[in-house]
């Protein structure tokens, strides 16, 4: 009776990061133990995901019309979204120099083995022009069906906006919306009590389908894929909080653990969102106004782990073929680089498609994506973690600039 009644006591007390990550920790011995057989657990893992995904739509489009209307200010709004932008380039463009920088220094392709993996066709990548015409949806009805979260934040800042400018007539929306957006914090809250056993059965499966036949062969790729994103985070990001943030970087990553490893073990940044909406708000004390909107821009168009695998990569098949590259090639890669990290979507897998820009525009052959396809999964964790964590960062340094962060909060040791 005793021991029953002080169980729950015990697991709430653990915090819920630690608890996540004693799931990850398990689940990969997990699936090393049992192999293929440990994608027994993959429902738990799918449950979860399925939980965090329904949360999307309905946490994005509520809390950010409630941020709009929050500004107040449609000046403000503007120099949130300059700045956002602003800092989301600029860090993206680190990310694929320092990818580029690793992949130079290290050679991965250097004696690889090319032949050890089919070719891979290449999916189309959708054109700048129809990426921008595709911003305005019309029918936002439709938007919100196909989760389409780009539209999803037009029609919400249009809808933010039109709400302040009718002042008073727009209050009941807005207080339906601040209710209904609360509700969804609630429901993130009681998704992410299920993360431990959810990154566990995610981690089972994917650590029983790869053993070490497969990741050996690749190994030098994947580890200068995981050094770049290393390094990217503890020296762009820990650095850009430090010089421009004035913040203690450490609380930062104390802050972000949940959504690390939530993305790291579901590959999805867009899927992570609802969970880096928390750590936002509850570890890192931004405001809702801010994290509402600089986060579901920075998971649809900010992807500095993408960047980071793109620059690897590319130079990883130049290396692999031989072939000779100029500063223009590099110059190129670093353009299309970005520009394909913005293009990718936050789903697992897609920046191995749009891989397929880069290398045809320094005329690479793309069969060699099939190479790079046998262990994308395992390079696509880090880099969702690093494009998540790079949010994140982004989304802390615009908090600071606007007085819109709770430095209480963000100090505070322990974090839940
Ligand atoms: N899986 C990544 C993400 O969701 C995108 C990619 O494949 O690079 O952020």
């Amino acid at each position: 009776m005793t021991a029953a009644s002080s169980r729950p006591n015990l697991w709430r007390r653990i915090p819920l990061w630690q608890k996540i990550i004693a799931g990850l920790v398990l689940g990969v011995l997990a699936g090393a133990v049992m192999g293929e057989q440990a994608s027994l657990f993959k429902p738990l893992g799918d449950i979860f995901i399925n939980g965090i995904k329904m949360l999307i739509v309905p946490l994005v489009f509520s809390t950010l019309v409630v941020g709009i209307t929050g500004m107040r200010d449609p000046q403000k709004m503007g120099r949130v979204g300059a700045r956002t932008i602003a800092l989301y380039l600029v860090t993206t463009a680190f990310a694929i120099v320092i990818g580029l920088v690793a992949a130079t220094i290290f050679q991965p392709g250097a004696g690889a083995d090319a032949s050890m993996s089919a070719p891979q066709q290449a999916g189309e990548a959708p054109s700048l022009v129809d990426i921008v015409v595709g911003l305005v949806p019309s029918n936002p009805l439709q938007a919100m069906i196909e989760g389409n979260i780009l539209q999803i934040i037009v029609f919400a800042i249009g809808l933010g906006i039109s709400l302040m400018l009718i002042g008073e007539k727009g209050e009941p929306v807005v207080r339906v919306f601040e209710s209904f957006a609360e509700a969804m914090y609630k429901l993130t809250a009681i998704v992410m009590a299920f993360a431990p056993f959810g990154v566990f059965g995610l981690m089972a499966n994917v650590s029983g389908q790869y053993g070490l036949d497969v990741l050996l062969p690749l190994a030098k790729v994947i580890g200068v894929v995981y050094l770049a994103c290393l390094v990217h985070v503890l020296v762009v990001y820990t650095g850009l909080l430090s010089l421009i943030g004035r913040l203690n970087p450490v609380r930062y990553l104390q802050g972000i653990i949940d959504a690390l490893v939530v993305s790291f073990s579901s590959a999805s940044s867009s899927g992570t969102l609802p969970v880096s909406i928390r750590c936002a708000q509850k570890n890192l004390g931004v405001s809702e106004g801010v994290s509402s909107f600089v986060l579901p821009v920075g998971a649809t168009i900010n992807m500095d782990g993408t960047a980071i695998y793109q620059g690897v990569a590319a130079l990883f098949v130049a290396q692999l073929v031989g072939a000779d590259l100029s500063m223009m090639d590099y110059g190129m890669i670093v353009l299309t680089g970005t520009l394909a990290s913005i293009g990718t979507a936050g789903v697992p897998g897609a920046g191995l498609i749009m891989l397929s820009i880069v290398l045809a525009q320094i005329g690479l052959p793309l069969e060699a994506i099939g190479v790079v396809a046998g262990v994308d999964r395992i390079l696509d964790m880090a880099r969702t973690s690093v494009n998540v964590a790079g949010d994140l960062m982004v989304t802390t340094l615009v908090g600071k600039s606007e007085k819109e962060l709770d430095l209480e909060v963000y100090n505070r040791r322990g974090k839940a």
